[in-house]
């Protein structure tokens, strides 16, 4: 059995890499997250099927969530899990249902916002097309058209003369429509542009979530490439290393204390208020059938989630050097300083002093440092799936992270070791 300071290092981030270039999408994500887990011998239960009390690696695939678990060889009913919690979805723009729009002569794709995105950073990038079609006979299809597909045009300077002075005002509505060509635009015309792509026959689409992405691929920067500029990393960069953590602890197998779970939702960024969202009852309800499965009782599934603990794994905010002020002046979060217990007694955070003890064990046990967040008085605080996920089902909540530059934008910016700094700590609290 290997130690787990020893399970990760920058082969961790080498790989996060094409995690996020392939995933842009949460479809794309859990699927990816899936493929890695199935390496390493875990099976996809289907809810609508009757479940066996196993032992091994199993998950469930929800839209865009992905709940796995590993039930060690003689794991009791009442054995209470050890989750680790993130989300798979990131602000951006979304197609919307009549999509083919235009004017003065350019082909435009009509767009929704998704969550809050830094609107300017999605200018005059190259854009490509990803998500999921859903077909006649209700199957589903991920497509991504990862090309220079699309592109939202800035205004020229010559003709927005105090933009430098005022700052840039976009009109949502207005301002973000993406080009895609030049003509006349007919109905259809998106849809039938995929069915063609993907060798459908026309008509044969009958729904669609679609959303757009900078095909820009993620890239080592600085001068001894010591940081990591990419997309989606709030919050892919936590599926990966929770995917990596549980992977990893399975693989190793041995006496586990605990059922280690991976937990990664959609819809946090517009409030987890969905059927795969952590606002919703997916994970109760994979746990408590976990339990069932296994022949336990109500008495056991209530036993378990008393024990159960989740580590909430989501960015946080590096101290930006050009902004310091706007920052706690004495909670100084930095790039590769490992990961960041957060923390906020209003509960934006689901963090108290209990959680910081098991937090601080985890990473204690596996070699690696880790920092403390918590906002500047002045600022709102963010908020994540860990309250929702302590209020939910009851469970015990720490939120942990990784401290990211330029959170929400369309390429963010981290350490090149916090990665496999949080993997350690979340391979090391999986394992108990
Ligand atoms: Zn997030």
């Amino acid at each position: 059995m290997s130690t787990p300071a020893a399970r990760f290092d920058r082969g961790h981030t080498d790989d996060l890499i094409p995690f996020l270039a392939s995933s842009p999408s949460p479809y794309h994500a859990v699927a990816n997250a899936a493929e890695r887990l199935e390496k390493v011998g875990f099976q996809q239960v289907e809810e609508t099927s009757a479940w066996e009390g196993t032992s091994g690696g199993k998950y469930v695939l929800r839209g865009g969530a992905i709940i796995a678990w590993y039930v060690p060889e003689g794991a009791a009913a009442h054995t209470p899990f050890r989750i680790v919690g993130a989300h798979t979805d990131s602000p951006n723009l979304r197609v919307k249902p009549l999509p083919d729009t235009g004017s003065a002569g350019w082909r435009q794709v009509a767009v929704e916002i998704y969550g809050g995105p830094l609107l300017n950073s999605w200018l005059d990038r190259d854009l490509g097309l990803a998500g999921r079609l859903t077909l006649r006979d209700g199957s589903t299809r991920l497509v991504n058209v990862d090309r220079a597909l699309l592109r939202v045009p800035q205004l020229a300077i010559h003709l927005d003369r105090t933009v430098s002075s005022d700052g840039l005002k976009l009109d949502k509505q207005r301002h973000l429509q993406p080009i895609w060509g030049l003509g006349d635009s007919r109905e259809g015309d998106l849809i039938r542009f995929l069915e063609e792509e993907y060798d459908l026959p026309t008509g044969e689409v009958a729904g669609w979530d679609l959303m757009t992405h900078s095909i820009e691929p993620p890239a080592y920067l600085g001068r001894d490439k010591e940081l990591l500029a990419g997309p989606r990393m709030d919050n892919l960069l936590s599926v990966h290393a929770g995917t990596a953590a549980l992977a990893a602890v399975a693989t190793d197998g041995g006496d586990l204390p605990y059922i280690p779970v991976l937990a990664a939702f959609d819809h946090e960024e517009n409030g987890s208020q969905s059927d795969t969202g952590a606002d919703g009852p997916l994970l109760g309800s994979v746990l408590e059938r976990s339990v069932f499965a296994r022949g336990g009782s109500y008495e056991d599934k209530a036993r378990a989630f008393a024990g159960t603990v989740c580590l909430s794994s989501d960015t946080g905010h590096a101290v930006h050097p050009n902004y310091t002020e706007r920052h706690d002046p004495t909670h100084h979060p930095r790039a590769d300083g490992g990961p960041i217990l957060k923390v906020n007694v209003n509960n934006r955070y689901a963090t108290d002093g209990s959680g910081r003890a098991v937090f601080a064990s985890a990473c204690e046990k596996a070699g690696v440092p880790f920092q403390s967040f918590v906002s500047n008085n002045a600022m709102p605080c963010g908020t994540t799936i860990g309250p929702i996920t302590a209020a939910r089902h009851g469970i015990k909540t720490v939120d942990v992270g990784v401290a990211i530059l330029s959170m929400h934008s369309a390429r963010e910016l981290c350490g090149a070791a916090d990665p496999y700094l949080l993997a350690n700590a979340l391979a090391a609290f999986l394992e108990g």
